[in-house]
């Protein structure tokens, strides 16, 4: 998609601090971490968020997940979150799919 962000960030257009990539997807550093760690991981194929994620797609989606396991355990986290935001109200800023994987501190719930 032209005039997105993350479609930008995953084509090299727009630098990032990368964590790992492939060709199905890139994760890289958050700009405004919320945790000591905090990346985000992306499909490279334009997908809106979660609502749509189908059966075309899915394999994607389930290989970025093996990634955030990979990635998780290479960088030596013991317990973290993965988030992904769907829609305004629950604060999705960047519409393209994304999982946040946060670490490094105490996290309550339910999140706010
Ligand atoms: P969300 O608000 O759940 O849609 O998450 C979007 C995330 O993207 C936020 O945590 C932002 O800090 C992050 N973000 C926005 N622009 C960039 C960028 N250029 N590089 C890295 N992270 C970004
Ligand atoms: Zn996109």
């Amino acid at each position: 998609m032209s005039d997105c962000l993350f479609c930008k960030i995953a084509a090299g257009e727009i630098p990032s601090s990368k964590v790992y990539e492939d060709e199905k997807c890139l994760a890289f550093h958050d700009i405004d971490p919320q945790a000591p760690t905090h990346f985000l991981v992306i499909p490279k194929e334009h997908i809106g968020s979660v609502a749509e994620v189908n059966e075309d797609n899915a394999a994607t989606v389930a290989h970025i997940f093996t990634v955030i396991a990979r990635e998780a355990k290479r960088l030596g986290l013991q317990s973290y979150r993965v988030v992904s935001n769907i829609g305004e109200q629950a604060g999705q800023s960047v519409p393209h799919l994304h999982f946040h994987v946060l670490a490094g501190r105490d996290m309550t719930w339910p999140p706010g």
